[in-house]
């Protein structure tokens, strides 16, 4: 039987105040990441689903010009157009700005690491079939390093890959965490490390291959191990949310990062096409959030100091609760095992 967990009390304030406090800004550094990454690289076009394989697809959304269709076989949603393999990888690689509006923030990261990192540990944890006995976890694309210094404190013995050099060097001041910059693939070109868990966090809406990234990680896995995967939810209320507002996105439905988005479905046949079988969901998201913001953005009015706002914010949590439970919500984090 899987397993469904929902809702995750969260204070979005300590978690963006950076993001919070200048909204605008904070397009505009999305939009020019945009530009940057049109200037030197060329768009191709994507036929096919990324999970199933499927040419049939039908219109979904619009955001900055990129058409995000969904596959009317396994309902996975994906961008027509995108940009290659070779040119996300350098841009991730190169661009600081990248990881500083994303996570790379001294303000918020203790946070990040207590409140977001932390409990998807836990998660794990309460969810393990098996007594671990390596205790060696794989963090792919682990940003600043948080999961993997979670980890570590709790005598797990974690390796964290990751591609950008600003987020490296900061989990080294910050963390003390050494991680490797690699890309999954050459990882495991060279290395015969085999771990219990491999985790993927917000990672393989970004790639091009997400089937290849499973079955990769099944091949470093022990026999009984796990793999936990975050992705973004296309069928979500910040999904419905930006649909109606596309021109003011700046996270999840954001074309140049997410080049894709996972329904449960989609999500589900990903797993059992590459050799797992899923236990446990958990459905929690920032949807609440994202509404206040759209709204904070489209509003003539001040609304940070409005009474909209302090009422919105009042109820966040059980609003975003609401959208949780009904699977609404803009992440699902799963965890699947070997089989
Ligand atoms: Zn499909």
């Amino acid at each position: 039987m899987v397993k469904h967990l929902f809702g995750k009390s969260l204070d979005v304030t300590k978690l963006k105040s950076n993001v919070l406090s200048n909204l605008t800004k904070h397009i505009e550094k999305i939009r020019f990441m945009m530009g940057e990454l049109s200037s030197t690289s060329e768009l191709i076009t994507q036929k096919t689903c990324f999970i199933c394989g499927s040419e049939h697809s039908r219109p979904f959304s619009e955001v900055y010009g990129f058409k995000y269709v969904e596959c009317t076989d396994c309902s996975h949603v994906y961008t027509q157009t995108r940009y290659r393999d070779a040119d996300i990888i350098q841009f991730y690689t190169n661009n600081a700005t990248y990881s500083e509006v994303t996570y790379a923030n001294v303000e918020t990261c203790y946070y990040r690491r207590d409140s977001v990192a932390k409990p998807k540990f836990d998660f794990v944890i309460d969810h393990l079939p098996f007594k671990p006995s390596t205790f060696k976890w794989l963090d792919v694309g682990c940003g600043i390093g948080d999961l993997v210094s979670v980890a570590n404190q709790n005598n797990w013995h974690c390796m964290g890959l990751e591609l950008s050099s600003s987020s490296i060097a900061f989990s080294k001041e910050i963390f003390k965490q050494d991680l490797i910059q690699k890309t999954l693939e050459d990882f495991c070109k060279t290395s015969k490390e085999r771990f219990e868990v491999v985790s993927f966090i917000g990672v393989l809406e970004h790639v091009t291959s997400p089937m290849d990234h499973l079955r990769m990680a099944r091949k470093i896995l022990e026999d009984n191990g796990l793999v936990l995967i975050q992705v973004p939810n296309a069928m979500s209320m910040a999904t419905y949310t930006q649909d109606i507002f596309p021109e003011t996105v700046f996270r999840h439905m954001s074309p140049v990062e997410h080049i894709m988005l996972f329904s449960e479905e989609s999500l589900e046949k990903a797993l059992r096409e590459t050799g797992f079988e899923s236990i446990a969901y958990w459905w929690h998201g920032l949807d609440s959030y994202e509404i206040l913001n759209q709204m904070t953005m489209h509003s003539k009015k001040d609304v940070s100091s409005s009474r909209f706002n302090q009422a919105w914010m009042k109820v966040l949590s059980e609003l975003q609760f609401v959208f949780d439970q009904n699977k609404l919500s803009d992440r699902i984090l799963c965890l699947a095992r070997r089989v």
